[in-house]
């Protein structure tokens, strides 16, 4: 099956808190998205791996992607090397996407940064012909995605371009809520954490306000690119 864009996430909620207004606007215009959780989250202070399965399989479901998978590698440790290479560029042969999204550069969570790595040159490695991966069984062929873009998630990134989100944020607001046991809720018993403040469910929205205040539009998702950006025309650029 062949996605037009496929989103690596760490962990479950990283896609829908960095992305999930562009992937739900793309889908509107017709595109076909998948996401790829990298671990199931197990290390996560609140909930547990199988309440995260369930939420991500609800967001899933919110955003309307195409398909979602988990490679359960070991939340906080797994590291870039070529065997969670592989692992990765078995999917991007998989889903041939044209556009790879994935985490932050550099983020709060150190898993972020090593997953943003590693799901970069996985991509460049998945283009070289000499790298045999099979999938069941089945030879796959080299691909490599055009544009591999970075998200932004916990720290304020100054962003390379943004996408006008306005009209989605409700949506985006509601697959992120379906990782209920992970954010602010005044009823909860479960121990604080950073993401589990009023404060940060606030910022989804006052973040996404001010890129688009500054862009001319009500609201905005910021990513960063790896190569410069091209147009056709300076008048594609709203
Ligand atoms: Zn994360």
């Amino acid at each position: 099956m062949k996605l037009d864009i496929l989103a690596f996430g760490a962990h479950p909620d990283d896609v829908e808190l960095g992305c999930a207004g562009t992937i739900l606007k793309e889908i509107s215009l017709g595109k076909k998205v998948g996401i790829i959780d990298l671990t199931r989250g197990e290390l996560g202070t609140r909930g547990s791996a199988s309440i995260r399965d369930q939420e991500a399989a609800a967001a899933a479901k919110i955003l309307g992607v195409t398909v979602r998978e988990n490679l359960e590698m070991r939340d906080g440790f797994f590291v870039n090397d070529e065997t969670h290479q592989l692992e990765i560029i078995k999917m991007i042969r998989k889903y041939k996407p044209e556009i790879v999204l994935c985490n932050a550069v550099d983020d709060r969570h150190i898993d972020h940064a090593k997953g943003s790595k590693l799901v970069s040159d996985a991509c460049f490695l998945s283009g070289l012909v000499k790298i045999e991966t099979s999938l069941e069984g089945e030879l796959q062929t080299a691909w490599r995605p055009k544009l591999v873009y970075h998200y932004i998630q916990w720290k304020n990134i100054v962003p390379d371009f943004v996408v006008d989100i306005t009209g989605f944020t409700d949506l985006k607001v509601a697959s992120i809520l379906a990782y209920s046991s992970q954010f602010y809720d005044p009823n909860s018993k479960e121990p604080e954490s950073p993401i589990s403040s009023k404060n940060f469910l606030e910022s989804l929205n006052y973040r996404s306000r001010d890129l688009g205040r500054i862009t001319g539009v009500d609201h905005a998702e910021g990513f960063t690119v790896e190569r410069y950006l091209a147009v056709n025309s300076l008048g594609d650029l709203i």
